[in-house]
């Protein structure tokens, strides 16, 4: 049916085709918010409705009292730009979110985390280094006791260095390496010691994992890949709680900490060698011997594939981390010319 309406003061008056006249007080009409280029409904208040195509007219007939929400949803409905706007901004936050607010969410839970935590999800992942055939180290007694002299002396006195544990391992399959467990247990092979041409090298590297402790990085780095909503739940709740026993130990395994956390640690490693007197050059040769022995030669980066635990391909030595610690030794030296 179509249907002609016009308005006379204050009623409202509809003649259908068919000659049929039909009269109500504006005041007795619900109009529906305008939204774009929908129809409007009229709500009359015999219960009947119309549906009419949007028109000026209308909001200057019913003075309704608009509320801001839906003139602001008008208005960006009705503007392409505010809405292509509107999308770059969710997106931009959700990477934003991703970027810091993840990480910073990490970081809180992971401080809460009791120490007790630390070590259950640690075993788990000595359990599955002992699939390596992960043996005490050949080492002379004396050696290692020297060796274990210069690391308590490297971490004397930093934050978190009580919980710190050097084991010295021969450890075949695993090669030269070193990596920190979530707990403070720093491990480092044989076979690294033999790589290394100075102790100096072994402890710049020994350094970079004190780093990973001080920092937290393999709770924060299972944190971060763990979900948003555990994640959540945690910082509301209970650090200990059980889900993160579930959940943690399958993310230890499976992670290698992140290139941010390579160059905290790194930056850790340069600050505390500076501060004992040594220059973060000895870790600059350490990782240029590393990149050699693991035939990356160019040191562009790449990952020690292991195949079997992504946890020990955490150290990349790239060319990035080698220049940084060069420019960390030369500033030094620089002060010291002054
Ligand atoms: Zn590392």
């Amino acid at each position: 049916m179509c249907v002609r309406l016009r308005r006379l003061d204050a009623v409202l008056q509809m003649q259908a085709d068919s000659g049929e006249l039909r009269e109500w007080p504006l005041t007795g009409i619900r109009i529906s918010p305008r939204l774009a280029s929908t129809p409007r409904t009229l709500k009359l208040p015999d219960g009947g409705w119309l549906e009419i195509p949007d028109d000026p007219l209308l909001d200057s007939w019913f003075s309704r009292p608009s509320s801001r929400i839906e003139a602001w949803v008008d208005r960006l409905e009705r503007h392409r730009y505010a809405i292509l706007t509107a999308a770059f901004l969710t997106v931009a936050l959700a990477v934003a979110f991703i970027q810091y607010g993840l990480p910073w969410a990490a970081l809180k839970v992971a401080e809460r985390i009791p120490e007790s935590v630390e070590k259950s999800s640690s075993n788990q992942v000595v359990a599955a280094l002992e699939r390596l055939h992960i043996k005490p180290s050949a080492l002379p007694e004396a050696r290692q006791r020297q060796l274990q002299a210069d690391f308590r002396a490297l971490v004397a006195g930093e934050p978190r260095a009580e919980q710190m544990q050097l084991l010295l391992v021969d450890a075949e399959a695993v090669g030269p390496n070193a990596f920190a467990l979530p707990d403070g247990r720093i491990y480092m092979t044989d076979q690294l010691i033999e790589l290394a041409q100075s102790d100096d090298e072994l402890l710049a590297i020994l350094a970079h994992e004190a780093g990973h402790h001080v920092h937290r990085h393999g709770m924060r780095n299972a944190l971060e890949s763990t979900s948003i909503f555990l994640l959540v739940g945690l910082l509301l709740g209970d650090a200990s709680g059980s889900s993160l026993a579930v959940a943690l130990p399958a993310t230890l395994l499976g992670n290698s900490f992140s290139r941010g956390h390579e160059s905290e640690a790194d930056a850790y490693a340069f600050d505390l060698l500076l501060r004992r007197g040594r220059s973060p050059e000895d870790f600059a040769v350490a990782m240029e011997r590393i990149a050699t022995a693991m035939d990356i030669g160019d040191g562009q980066g790449g990952y020690l594939d292991d195949g079997v635990l992504g946890y020990l391909s955490s150290h990349p030595p790239s060319r990035a981390r080698i220049e940084a610690a060069r420019r960390a030794a030369q500033s030094k030296s620089g002060q010291d010319a002054h």
